[in-house]
């Protein structure tokens, strides 16, 4: 076990990181989904938000897990936290300011 890799990606081989180079394949409405993805909400939730059926949401959703090689949901929200900056178009959106930090602090390891 003293082999194993400590990083989680390495470890498991489910990166979500790998799904920022298949962002292009999303349509327009797709990459709205993400962003909301992000956000962390349910599907009633984003529903309303985009003012469509649940179902609908879900059918986005599986589009967008598949298009962006994962396998599940979560790992799509976690993409969208990382790519906020990159599909926000909200210019007063705190992602602005977050992105311009060039060396943001990091918790220290343990
Ligand atoms: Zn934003």
């Amino acid at each position: 076990m003293t082999n194993r890799s400590t990083c989680a990606y390495r470890r498991t081989g489910a990166d979500p990181v790998r799904g920022i180079f298949e962002l292009d394949r999303l349509t327009e409405r797709e990459k709205e989904v993400l962003l909301l993805l992000g956000t962390g909400l349910g599907n009633r939730q984003l529903a309303r938000e985009l003012c469509i059926a649940e179902r609908t949401v879900k059918a986005h959703v599986a589009r967008i897990v598949n298009k962006l090689g994962q396998q599940t949901r979560l790992q799509a929200a976690v993409l969208s936290v990382l790519v906020h900056h990159a599909l926000c178009t909200d210019t007063h959106c705190a992602c602005r300011r977050a992105a311009a930090i060039e060396d943001p602090p990091l918790p220290s390891a343990a």
